[in-house]
């Protein structure tokens, strides 16, 4: 792409970073851009800005907040027994949009993938554990994507928990195989946890 402007190309490249995003769609974005207010753009900078710097994350469940401690772990309304296991907030919000959780969560960041270079010890196992260790939790529910990955993280933290005396749950199979839990329309997801199984019957099949 030949560029008439080293600003616009700089502007383009950093937007084609994001993911998603080619050169051409960058292009398409930084043009828009220009054509609004400056102040629109001054807007995106600092919220951004705002954000990166001053993004907090819950220090019980780990999900994405302002405060230390975020609105679901200190709603007395919800019940700290029960923990549902997910990857990132976009699954703490999928659950939610169904209201038919009342329990707490645990965010851990990603799923264990090898290829990747994910292990255990990058995401928020270690302090799960620890959770389930103090002895509020009574059950854990596994609501991970059922991909390869979701299945073997789901395994390794049961693994580190089986000694305790906890009920471990997936969620109902009502989600499709290989599905991203947040594409999942509400009525699926909210009758997937409503209907939630052992998690052993799940290592049967
Ligand atoms: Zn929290």
């Amino acid at each position: 792409m030949e560029f008439s402007s080293k600003l616009l190309e700089n502007a383009v490249n950093e937007m084609s970073q994001l993911p998603g995003i080619g050169k051409r769609t960058a292009l398409r974005l930084v043009l828009h851009l220009l054509r609004q207010p400056g102040q629109q753009t001054a807007l995106l900078a600092e919220s951004l800005q705002k954000m990166r710097e001053e993004i907090n994350f819950c220090k019980s469940c780990h999900n994405i907040s302002d405060t230390q401690l975020c609105e679901i772990c200190a709603n007395p309304n919800r019940n700290e027994k029960i923990v549902c296991v997910v990857e990132d907030v976009r699954d703490v919000m999928a659950i939610e949009n169904t209201s038919q959780y009342k329990g707490h969560y645990h965010v851990l960041g990603g799923k264990i993938s090898p290829m990747d270079g994910i292990g255990p010890g990058e995401l928020t196992i270690q302090s799960l554990v620890e959770k389930v260790k103090e002895g509020t939790v009574e059950e854990l529910i596994f609501a991970l994507s059922s991909t390869m990955e979701g299945d073997t993280t789901n395994f390794y933290i049961f693994k580190q928990i089986e000694e305790y005396d906890i009920t471990t749950t997936t969620i109902a199979r009502g989600i499709s195989v290989g599905d991203e839990l947040e594409y999942a329309d509400e009525v699926t997801l909210g009758r997937s946890i409503l209907h939630r199984v052992p998690f052993e019957n799940s290592l049967k099949n």
